[in-house]
């Protein structure tokens, strides 16, 4: 299994990040992606991926963070974004839910961010909370359409129709703990819709943990819960579930078996 998204430079895992990382091992996650999503966490995140071979790592600034830009953090994020183990740009993307950060602020950060991915030619992680009509306009008129290098809109949130059209954009949906919580019927729904080939799995640890550790930090070792709620969804045996995922997300990352010999 590969937990397409997790943040372990949070210091919610400083306590114990090593055995955090050993039990998603041992629960058979053998790949992580670390996602950075605000600028002073990028090197360390780097240095994470650099020390474990089953790690790599996303750079982006979050729309919460649009606020502390200027050139040189973005000329930072290009030269950063080059090592090698950094496999793509994110998160980026547009929060208008709960944000302390103006909408034109987190456009003008979230069309830098593209830049950056368009001409390093990494894939995106994005995030997108109640934004869905400016995030879609704006990736119609900047992402390319040819040769065009993909990414995954993260934590999938938006309707059957926002579904469609990040599909048809090319776009993976990321799919995470709310898919077990009790209330969430059109999620299932929509991911139940959305054909396998194009979902990915992840735990975004240390948030939103699966119904059964729900008010508890979530880890990376639950991954198998989700992929069980997707297997029940849409009727296929979990083993299914793990292999085209983990294929799709070898696929988004542009992940060389070489890249992480963990097996
Ligand atoms: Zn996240």
């Amino acid at each position: 299994m590969i937990d397409t998204h997790l943040h372990l430079t949070d210091p919610k895992f400083d306590p114990d990040r090593e055995a955090v990382i050993a039990r998603a091992h041992a629960a058979g996650v053998r790949l992580l992606v670390d996602i950075s999503d605000e600028s002073p966490q990028w090197e360390a995140s780097i240095a994470l991926a650099e020390r474990y071979p089953q790690i790599v790592c996303s750079l982006g600034q979050h729309p919460h963070f649009a606020n502390h830009v200027n050139p040189a953090l973005w000329d930072r994020l290009r030269a950063l974004a080059r090592r090698p183990r950094v496999v793509a740009i994110g998160e980026i993307g547009l929060d208008y839910y709960r944000s302390t950060t103006t909408k034109e602020a987190q456009i003008a950060c979230f069309r830098q961010g593209l830049a950056v991915a368009r001409d390093l030619q990494k894939p995106v992680v994005l995030h997108c909370r109640e934004a869905f009509p400016d995030l879609l306009e704006i990736l119609h008129a900047e992402w390319p359409k040819t040769g065009s290098p993909g990414g995954v809109v993260h934590c999938f949130s938006g309707d059957a129709s926002v579904a469609e059209q990040c599909l048809a954009l090319g776009f993976f949906l990321g799919v995470d703990g709310p898919i077990t919580y009790p209330n969430a019927h059109r999620l299932r729904e929509i991911i139940k819709q959305v054909p396998l080939e194009r979902l990915v799995l992840e735990t975004d640890a240390p948030y939103l943990p699966p119904q059964r550790y729900r008010g508890q930090r979530n880890e990376p070792a639950y991954l198998s819960l989700i992929a069980e709620a997707v297997a029940t969804l849409k009727g296929v045996p979990v083993e299914k579930i793990l292999s085209v995922t983990t294929e799709n997300a070898r696929g988004l990352y542009q992940l060389s078996r070489e890249m992480h010999r963990t097996e």
